[in-house]
C-alpha cells in the first residue's frame, strides 16, 4: 500500500493514519511529527523549518522533496508500505512525488481526502493538545479534562501552530496550497473521499470499509 492522506489541518489524517499502520502493517510518514522531532533535536533541519512552521507557513517544496525521496526509496527497499501524512501539500510536492514513484517504477494505490468542514477543523484544532510523549492528539473539554495522554498517560501541550491566530493562517494556506491537490489526484483517477465528521471509530469504519470495497489488503 501506498497511501497519501488528504484533509485540513486537525481533519484526523495522522489519528487516522495510526490505526491504519496497525490495520494494514505499513509505515506511517508524518512530515509534520518529522519536522517537531528535527527541532527538538535541534538539527540543521529543525534550525530551518521552526520559524516557518511556528507562523502556520509551509517549509520550503525543496527542503520537503528531498526528505521524502529520501524516505520512499527507504521504503522500497525494503519493500515496505507505507501513509504519507502531510505530504504532499503544495502541486510541486505532488508533482515530484509522482515523479519518484514513476522512477521508483511502483504506483500510488490512493489520495484518501479525509473531508471535514472548516468550522469543524478550528472548534477541533482549538481544543487539540499534543502528547509530549507519543504524539497523540486528544480534545480538552471546556473543564480541561483529560489531564494526560489517554493512550500512555504522557504529558499534554499545546503544539504552538494550535494557537487561534496560527490555526487561520494554516486553514488560509490548506485552502490556497494544498486543496489544489484534490483536483490534481482527482484528474489521475487516484482519489477517493470519507465523511470526515465523526467519532475517530466512525471514520476508521468508513476507511476501512472503502478499502474492502476496493480489495486492498
Ligand atoms: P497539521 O496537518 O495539523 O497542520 P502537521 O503536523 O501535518 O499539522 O504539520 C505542521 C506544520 O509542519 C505545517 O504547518 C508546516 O509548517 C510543516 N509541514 C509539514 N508537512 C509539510 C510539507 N509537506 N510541506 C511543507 N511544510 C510542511
Amino acid at each position: 500500500m501506498r497511501l497519501v492522506l488528504l484533509g485540513g489541518p486537525g481533519s484526523g489524517k495522522g489519528t487516522q493514519a495510526d490505526v491504519l499502520k496497525e490495520k494494514y502493517k505499513v509505515i506511517k510518514l508524518s512530515t509534520g511529527d518529522l519536522l517537531r522531532q528535527a527541532i527538538s533535536d535541534g538539527s540543521d533541519l529543525g534550525k530551518q523549518a521552526k520559524s516557518y512552521m511556528d507562523k502556520g507557513e509551509l517549509v520550503p517544496d525543496s527542503v520537503m522533496i528531498g526528505i521524502l525521496d529520501k524516505k520512499t526509496a527507504e521504503f522500497e527497499a525494503k519493500k515496505q508500505g507505507y501513509i504519507l501524512d502531510g505530504f504532499p501539500r503544495t502541486l510541486p510536492q505532488a508533482d515530484a512525488l509522482m515523479d519518484m514513484l514513476k522512477q521508483q517504477k511502483v504506483e500510488l494505490t490512493m489520495a484518501l481526502l479525509i473531508d471535514v468542514p472548516e468550522a469543524e477543523l478550528v472548534r477541533r484544532l482549538s481544543s487539540r493538545w499534543t502528547c509530549k510523549n507519543c504524539s497523540a492528539t486528544t480534545f480538552k473539554d471546556p473543564d480541561g479534562n483529560p489531564v494526560v495522554c489517554p493512550q500512555c498517560g504522557g504529558e499534554l501541550y499545546q503544539r504552538d501552530d494550535d494557537k487561534k491566530e496560527t490555526i487561520i493562517n494554516r486553514i488560509e494556506v490548506y485552502n490556497k496550497n494544498t486543496r489544489p491537490l484534490i483536483t490534481f489526484f482527482k484528474d489521475k483517477g487516484l482519489l477517493e473521499e470519507v465523511n470526515g465528521y465523526g467519532t475517530f471509530e466512525e471514520i476508521s469504519g468508513r476507511i476501512i470499509e472503502l478499502f474492502v470495497m476496493k480489495g486492498i489488503k
